[in-house]
């Protein structure tokens, strides 16, 4: 069950209740090749292949693994899923758009939101709203920090670690805000470090257009970026501080710690800086 959380507090009092049963559950899976449970996007028993989602050192990343065999969902991608389901649910026909459209994801959440909007971020000389081909598909472009939706058209937008990538990531919440109804929601998947207040900056633009490093370049892996996508921050609690300076109501960040549906944290070695508890971030606006 997602438990929502909006301050450090209650959250590490929860995380600390997990921890045994966390240390014991995810040791006993990482060994396995595929490991039984329940998809909550395809609503049944499945198979989920374990070490799939990359590796840290010997450990498998269980955020990026824990793939259902029959719908392609990562543990991750299950995760959103079903919370944008479930807040789908909540208003009658909803305007919902994800910042994607090219994935497992999109597919399964349209099965069950056929009215969904979806787009790519395919680059800064593209328009947003407009349609081009990308990856042999037609594509709506949108940038996350100049969206072509108009003010207080959407109920629900959801995006999967994109915040990371964006320099300028305040500016995509307060565009975020904008283009929501009242009350209605922002909900994301986000790396986000538990025990960090404030974020980390591990790179900024130069006024040149090159790039200042803090620290050894950190790119993630993309499906459709072969070269991987330049992380610029680290997030801490003070993400949910900056979405309320965007203008939302409120912020929090919710945990849904269940073996049986495949949401385990992502197996990081160190519990103090890198571990992840399978979390969402929602701003309510
Ligand atoms: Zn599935």
């Amino acid at each position: 069950m997602l438990t929502w959380f909006d301050n450090i507090a209650d959250f590490t009092r929860e995380i600390a209740a997990l921890e045994p049963r966390r240390q014991a559950g995810e040791a006993f899976i990482a060994e396995k090749d595929t490991v039984s449970g329940y998809c909550v996007a395809c609503a049944g028993m499945t198979t989920f292949a374990v070490r799939v989602g990359g590796f840290y050192g010997v450990n498998p990343n269980l955020r990026e693994g824990l793939t259902c065999r029959g719908c392609g969902l990562s543990n991750r991608n299950r995760l959103i899923f079903s919370a944008l389901q479930q807040r789908a649910a909540a208003t009658p026909r909803p305007d919902v758009a994800m910042l994607e459209c090219l994935t497992p994801l999109f597919v399964a959440l349209r099965r069950k939101l056929p009215q969904l909007l979806g787009s790519e971020y395919i680059s800064d000389a593209h328009q947003s709203g407009q349609v081009y081909s990308y990856h042999g598909h037609a594509v709506r472009h949108e940038s996350i920090t100049r969206l072509s939706y108009a003010d207080a058209s959407l109920d629900l937008i959801g995006h999967c670690d994109v915040l990371e990538h964006v320099y300028e990531y305040r500016a995509a919440l307060r565009e975020m805000r904008r283009v929501l109804r009242s009350q209605g929601e922002m909900i994301c998947t986000v790396p986000f470090f538990m025990h960090r207040q404030e974020e980390a900056v591990l790179a900024r633009p130069r006024e040149d257009g090159s790039i200042e490093f803090f620290g050894p370049p950190e790119y993630h892996g993309d499906g459709l970026r072969p070269e991987g996508i330049l992380t610029w921050h680290h997030f801490g609690w003070k993400l949910l501080d900056d979405a309320r300076e965007a203008g939302f109501s409120d912020a929090q960040i919710g945990v849904d710690y269940d073996l049986f549906c495949g949401f385990a944290t992502n197996n990081h070695p160190r519990s103090e800086y890198g571990l992840m508890y399978p979390l969402l971030l929602r701003a309510i606006a």
